[in-house]
């Protein structure tokens, strides 16, 4: 029996707190395990709090481009005491339509680098979020090595997904490639060994989604979508995806 990893989710948001024990048992059920990120200190306790209830959950930890303000040093002592347990570091990465001057994106691209630095330090891969500021992205990722970047929710040009390829980053497709033929074509695109799957919930979907909360059972339409996309079956889709994941995870 394959695990399939959605490879980016926020379980820790109190969207799912509620449910937390029927979703604990669903990915049970269903063989689905996944890398859950946090957005700042508060999450990143919970989200370290919720993997110690599951070996399911893979616990990322890391401050978001949207809570750049919070406490760098205080994140950077939770990474560094709980290195041993994290999984990756996450999610974290640029994003301008969260500040309103240069000094607020100053900020975030120093909150980004410590990231990337004790990513480096401690040989752990990263989620990186990277809405409309991937060429920012890819000119300070070079100056590091790390083994798995995953630009998670990949929605920049063809020419940026070559790019992507080049630094050899990992990127994901989530259930807006269900319905998105522009999503679909850039995962045709994609180096098989770099594709990884997500649902970013608890984002919410629209079109043959209804915007519902998204939740870790849509990632099997989302494998469905991908295998059908790249003409291949189910569970040939499935071996890939895992075998990606491993890499990504350096396991
Ligand atoms: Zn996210």
């Amino acid at each position: 029996m394959t695990w399939l990893t959605d490879s980016h989710i926020h379980l820790s948001d109190d969207e799912y707190s509620g449910d937390m024990e029927y979703i604990l048992t669903t990915m049970d059920k269903m063989k689905i395990r996944a890398c859950c990120v946090s957005m700042d200190n508060a999450s990143s306790k919970s989200t370290l709090d919720l993997s110690k209830r599951s070996s399911l959950v893979l616990p990322f930890i890391g401050i978001h481009p949207e809570k750049a303000n919070d406490d760098l040093d205080t994140m950077v002592d939770l990474i560094t005491l709980n290195s041993n347990k994290i999984s990756g570091i996450g999610e974290i990465g640029l994003d301008k339509t969260y500040v309103s001057d240069e000094a607020g994106f100053s900020r975030q691209v120093l909150v980004f680098q410590k990231m990337l630095s004790l990513a480096e330090k401690l040989g752990k891969p990263i989620s990186v979020h990277s809405r409309r500021t991937l060429d920012e992205i890819f000119s300070i990722l070079p100056s590091y090595s790390i083994k798995g970047v995953l630009l998670h929710w990949f929605s920049g040009s063809k020419k940026q997904l070559q790019k992507a390829m080049e630094l050899d980053c990992f990127v994901s497709y989530g259930p807006a490639m269900v319905y998105a033929d522009d999503k679909q074509v850039l995962l045709s695109q994609t180096r098989p060994d770099k594709i990884l799957l997500e649902t970013d919930g608890p984002v919410k979907f629209s079109k043959c989604f209804g915007m519902k909360t998204a939740q870790i059972a849509f990632l099997p339409s989302v494998l469905f979508c991908a295998a059908g996309v790249l003409n291949k079956s189910y569970d040939e889709m499935l071996l890939a995806v895992e075998r990606n994941v491993d890499s990504y995870l350096g396991v």
